[in-house]
């Protein structure tokens, strides 16, 4: 079949619930795929930086394996030998106390909603049913209702209210705004110390302090969603690390797998996260044991290949590239570590068409809001990988 015939039958049963380029990937190692046609593609997408481990890592690959000739479903009406492991993994690798697994990241995001709440309601007095939770402008953590209730980009809501209430929103980037909207009832605020699907914005510097501080001020619990910043993308373990603060809980998804399989938490402490009791929340496949085996060796993964550094170090060099390219449709470049958005102007028409031209040259990556193009390669990358990138951006970057 070519990929013609893929896309058609595609376009015919499946729901057009996305957008994607014309590119159907069949195989992929590192940081390259190959499609169907056997034309080979850089990947400066990573799967919205699920595969910062690189595609297919081979010690990803070989845990899912042996644990999938073992066992891969108990649910969590019994125990299973790998998901003790990985809370061992995580705390070391993070510090925090306590952990609670899901599978997708919007499912963390709502166990981090459900956990502030109860913590307001049993732990800080908040009157039953009152609490409310702070979020950003331009926010993304996922596509369920209750998430959706609470973003600022009209189609995530177009048609799918009733909304969940609760939720205040504040202009990302605003310390005073924040804590404007801070009341008794405040259980949480909840953001993205980068916005990833918002167009690799990254806050004013100060602003993950200064938020921090009031949260700590007002009894407030301060989360940070690091689904897509978390796991090295942003050059340290967790965006939160550029500046003193030490978040309450921090979900995390994506990379925890390595992309081999949906595997996402909730790290915290046992204040916050002992609020569950045994019937509280659940799922039936969170915490599985072949997930559980591909997050630990995706960790270890993490740690033993030094790619929080690599990220950190190419994510320099990488933007400081992009900002010597000398192009008319060029606003900003901005990011921190392998997290990079090139922001075009309002004339430049769209980013998607420079998407498109960099597939015709074997490098693919997704615009996000219009008018944003996002590079952030599998954190495996080399030098000479992102060089030989560069040669074609610049060239598609200049084109009229
Ligand atoms: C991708 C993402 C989510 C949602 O994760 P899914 O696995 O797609 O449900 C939540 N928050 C952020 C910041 C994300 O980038």
């Amino acid at each position: 079949m070519s990929s013609k015939d893929y896309i058609e039958l595609e376009e015919k049963y499946g729901a057009h619930n996305y957008h994607p380029l014309d590119v159907v990937i069949e195989k992929a190692e590192g940081v390259w795929v190959h499609d169907v046609d056997g034309k080979k593609y850089l990947d400066c997408l990573a799967a919205y930086s699920a595969v910062n481990q690189g595609h297919c890592h081979p010690r990803i690959i070989n845990a899912l394996k042996t644990q999938a000739e073992k066992v891969t479903l108990t649910s969590r009406a019994f125990r299973n030998s790998q998901l003790p492991l990985l809370y061992k993994k995580l705390n070391e690798v993070t510090g925090y106390e306590m952990i609670l697994p899901m599978n997708s990241g919007a499912e963390a995001v709502e166990t981090a909603l459900k956990a502030a709440r109860k913590w307001g309601y049993r732990v800080k007095g908040v009157p039953e049913n009152q609490a409310e939770i702070i979020v950003c402008t331009n926010n993304f953590a996922g596509r369920t209702i209750s998430i959706v209730s609470f973003s600022t980009e009209a189609q995530y809501k177009n048609g799918f209210g009733p909304f969940t209430p609760g939720f205040k929103v504040v202009e990302y980037g605003n310390v005073k705004a924040m804590e404007e909207a801070i009341t008794s009832n405040t259980v949480a605020f909840i953001f993205e110390p980068i916005q990833g699907e918002g167009g690799v914005v990254v806050p004013p510097a100060g602003y993950l302090k200064d938020t921090y501080d009031i949260c700590k001020k007002n009894n407030v619990l301060y989360i940070t969603d690091e689904i897509q910043s978390g796991l090295g993308r942003s050059g340290k373990l967790f965006a939160f690390e550029y500046e003193d603060v030490r978040p309450d809980a921090v979900i995390i998804g994506k990379a925890l797998s390595g992309g081999c399989y949906p595997v996402s938490a909730v790290l915290s402490n046992k204040e916050v996260l002992g609020v569950f009791n045994p019937g509280d929340h659940g799922s039936t496949f969170g915490g599985n044991p072949l997930g559980a085996a591909a997050a630990i060796e995706a960790l270890n993964v993490l740690i033993d290949e030094k790619l929080v550094e690599n990220s950190f170090e190419l994510g320099n060099y990488f933007r400081d590239e992009l900002n010597k390219i000398d192009s008319k449709h060029i606003k900003e470049v901005r990011g921190k570590g392998l997290f990079i958005g090139v922001e075009l102007h309002e004339e430049a028409k769209g980013a998607r068409r420079f998407c498109e031209a960099l597939m015709q040259r074997g490098i693919l990556c997704k615009e996000t809001h219009d008018n944003v193009i996002r590079f952030a390669p599998p954190l495996v990358i080399k030098k000479e990988e992102i060089d030989w990138a560069l040669e074609h951006i610049r060239e598609v970057l200049v084109m009229d």
